[in-house]
């Protein structure tokens, strides 16, 4: 059997949003970035998150601090998508002695990756990552079931919710801690 050599980003973003939501007068915008790097044997290595200042839609609805918590100071404050990205890739290069697309880019769902692939375009900033796994999928084919959140997959699991729902650290820790679980045999 051939051994993994790849290490794991687990990423989960927050982003702008809107009670009512129309995506062509208001794109979404990336505000947090939270990542657990992962070994190969899926041993933690590293974890953290960076606030995102938006640029289309700066003020962020009360919607939107009311889902994410995040306070509108936090990213006020924060720079924006290329210069995150630039630290970013920076701190995933650091840890993981390695190129970021030489890594596995593992979220729930392809939310994550399309967000990421959005505001690269947006910004002109060259798509970092290579392979992404789709854990939400794993798991709706390992347990042959069509349709699975991730409250209801940590419940599956037996696995406690730890932190703050809808925060990226958090939210990326959770999903580590399911990703850990799966036996990833493909
Ligand atoms: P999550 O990783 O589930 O916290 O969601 C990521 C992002 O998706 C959030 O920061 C929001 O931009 C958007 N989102 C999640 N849930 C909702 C919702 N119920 N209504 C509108 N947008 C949402
Ligand atoms: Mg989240």
């Amino acid at each position: 059997m051939k051994l993994n050599q790849q290490n794991y980003l687990v990423i989960d973003l927050e982003a702008t949003c809107w009670a009512t939501h129309d995506e062509s007068v208001y794109p979404n915008e990336i505000i947090e970035i939270g990542i657990v790097i992962l070994s190969p044997l899926k041993e933690e290595l590293w974890r953290g998150g960076w606030f995102v200042r938006p640029t289309l839609s700066p003020i962020l609805s009360d919607f939107c601090l009311r889902l994410t918590t995040i306070k509108q100071t936090q990213v006020d404050e924060a720079p924006c998508f290329p210069e995150v990205m630039d630290a970013f890739c920076a701190k995933v290069e650091d840890i993981t002695n390695a190129r970021v697309e030489q890594a596995i880019f593992v979220s729930w769902g392809n939310y994550d990756r399309r967000q990421f692939e959005k505001d690269c375009t947006l910004h002109g900033y060259s798509y970092p990552f290579g392979q992404h796994q789709n854990l939400k999928l794993d798991i709706m084919r390992q347990y042959n079931i069509k349709k699975v959140g991730l409250d209801a997959a940590m419940k599956l699991l037996d696995l406690p919710f730890i932190g703050t729902l809808h925060r990226g650290v958090d939210d990326a820790i959770n999903i580590s801690r399911i990703f850990q679980r799966l036996q990833t045999t493909y």
